[in-house]
C-alpha cells in the first residue's frame, strides 16, 4: 500500500518537497473493519489549509501521516455484516492505495450506485463540492428566478455544480474563470448565460466593466470562490439586498493577504454576507445530493475532470489545483 504523508509544513506556498511517499503492508482486518481499494482520490482546497499548523475551524494535518482526503473504490474484504467485496463505497482514505476501515463508525463508509452516476462524480458533482454549491445557492443566495447569479472559479467543482443548480431554479447565471477555454467550456457545455475571463483584467474596475456588459441588471446573488481582486469587482456591481456565499478565498491559501478594497459596499448595498463549512450542514446533504444526482442522470450537469495518474502523481496535481492548472474536479486515479 503506498501511502503520501504530510513531511514537514510549507513556509509560504506549498512544495512538493512537504510530502513524502512510503509503502507499508496493510494490516489485517479486525472485526467490523473493512478494507478498501481506492479508484479515485479526491484533492481539494481545503488540504491547503491542513498542511498548516494555525488554527482553523478543521484540524490540522498531523505529520508524519497520511495526508487526508476523500476516496471512492471497492471493498476487497470485509469483516462488517453490510459491506461485502465488490460493494462501491465512499469514504475519507486519504492519500493512499488502501484503507482499513471501521464501518461501525457513523459516516466512516457510504455504499453508492453507479448505474447512472460514474464513480468518480461522487468526489465531486455529486459529493462534497456538489453539496457545498447547493448549500451557498439555496440556504445563503435563495435566488428568485429571474435573479443575476455569478460564481467565481465557475468551471471547477464546486463551480460547475453551482451553474447547474441556478440555472435549475431560473435564474440568470454568470461565471467568472481564468482563460477564454474555461469560459467558453462554461457556456457551450456547462450552461452557464455568460462568463467573463478574469485574466486580462488588471484592475477590479475593468472586470466591473465587463462583468456589466454581461450582467446589465446588476448582481443579486455571489458565490464566492477565490477571493482578492475578483470578489472586489463584483462587490461593484452588487444590487441592493444582495446575497454573497463566502464559500472560499482560494487567492490567500498560501498566505498571500487579501485586502478588500470596499468594504464600504457591504453597508451601502445592505448585503448579506455569509460564510459556511459544508460538514457542519450535513442535515442538507440527502436532498442535496439526490437532487445533484438527478441533474447528472438528465444530462444537465456534465462535470469536467482533470485526472492525474497514480498515487504518487498526487502532490504535483494538488499544487496545480491551487494554481487554476485543474480543469474541472481534480482527481487522482489509482486503479
Ligand atoms: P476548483 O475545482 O474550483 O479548483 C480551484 C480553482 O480555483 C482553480 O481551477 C482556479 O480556477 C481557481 N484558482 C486557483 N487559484 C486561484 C487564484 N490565485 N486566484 C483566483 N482563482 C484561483 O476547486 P473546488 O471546486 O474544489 O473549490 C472551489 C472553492 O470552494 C475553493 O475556494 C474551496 O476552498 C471552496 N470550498 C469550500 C467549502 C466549504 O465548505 N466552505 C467546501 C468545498 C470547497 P480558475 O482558473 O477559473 O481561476
Amino acid at each position: 500500500n503506498r501511502q503520501i504523508l504530510l513531511d514537514n509544513r510549507p513556509q509560504g506556498e506549498a512544495t512538493t518537497a512537504n510530502f513524502k511517499l512510503v509503502s507499508v503492508d496493510t494490516p489485517a482486518l479486525q472485526p467490523q473493519e473493512v478494507l478498501v481499494r481506492h479508484h479515485y482520490l479526491s484533492l481539494d482546497p481545503y488540504m491547503r489549509g491542513r498542511m498548516n499548523d494555525s488554527k482553523s475551524y478543521a484540524a490540522s494535518q498531523p505529520l508524519g501521516e497520511v495526508m487526508i482526503g476523500g476516496t471512492v473504490g471497492e471493498v476487497v474484504e470485509s469483516q462488517h455484516p453490510r459491506y461485502q467485496p465488490g460493494d462501491k463505497v465512499v469514504g475519507m482514505g486519504g492519500w493512499q492505495e488502501y484503507s482499513v476501515v471501521d464501518a461501525s463508525q457513523p459516516g466512516a463508509l457510504r455504499k453508492v450506485d453507479t448505474a447512472q452516476v460514474p464513480l468518480s462524480y461522487y468526489l465531486g458533482a455529486v459529493g462534497m463540492p456538489g453539496v457545498t454549491a447547493w448549500y451557498g445557492l439555496v440556504k445563503i443566495i435563495a435566488p428568485k428566478a429571474g435573479d443575476t447569479v455569478v460564481v467565481s472559479a465557475a468551471t471547477g467543482a464546486v463551480g460547475s455544480a453551482f451553474g447547474a443548480l441556478a440555472k435549475a431554479r431560473g435564474c440568470h447565471v454568470v461565471g467568472i474563470a481564468g482563460g477564454a477555454e474555461k469560459c467558453q467550456y462554461a457556456v457551450q457545455e456547462l450552461g452557464f448565460d455568460a462568463c467573463v475571463d478574469y485574466r486580462p483584467h488588471k484592475d477590479m474596475y475593468s472586470l466591473a466593466k465587463a462583468l456589466k456588459e454581461v450582467a446589465p441588471k446588476g448582481i443579486d446573488g455571489y458565490f464566492e470562490n477565490v477571493g482578492g481582486m475578483v470578489m472586489d469587482a463584483v462587490m461593484l456591481r452588487m444590487n441592493a439586498f444582495g446575497r454573497i456565499a463566502l464559500c472560499g478565498m482560494i487567492a490567500g491559501y498560501d498566505g498571500q493577504p487579501l485586502p478588500m478594497a470596499n468594504p464600504a459596499l457591504m453597508l451601502i448595498n445592505r448585503l448579506k454576507v455569509e460564510g459556511f463549512i459544508v460538514s457542519e450542514h450535513m442535515e442538507v446533504w440527502p436532498e442535496a445530493l439526490a437532487e445533484l444526482a438527478g441533474l447528472v442522470a438528465q444530462g444537465k450537469l456534465r462535470p469536467r475532470e482533470t485526472i492525474s495518474q497514480g498515487i504518487e502523481s498526487a502532490p504535483e496535481a494538488f499544487l496545480g489545483l491551487l494554481k487554476g492548472k485543474n480543469f474541472g474536479k481534480q482527481l487522482v486515479k489509482l486503479v
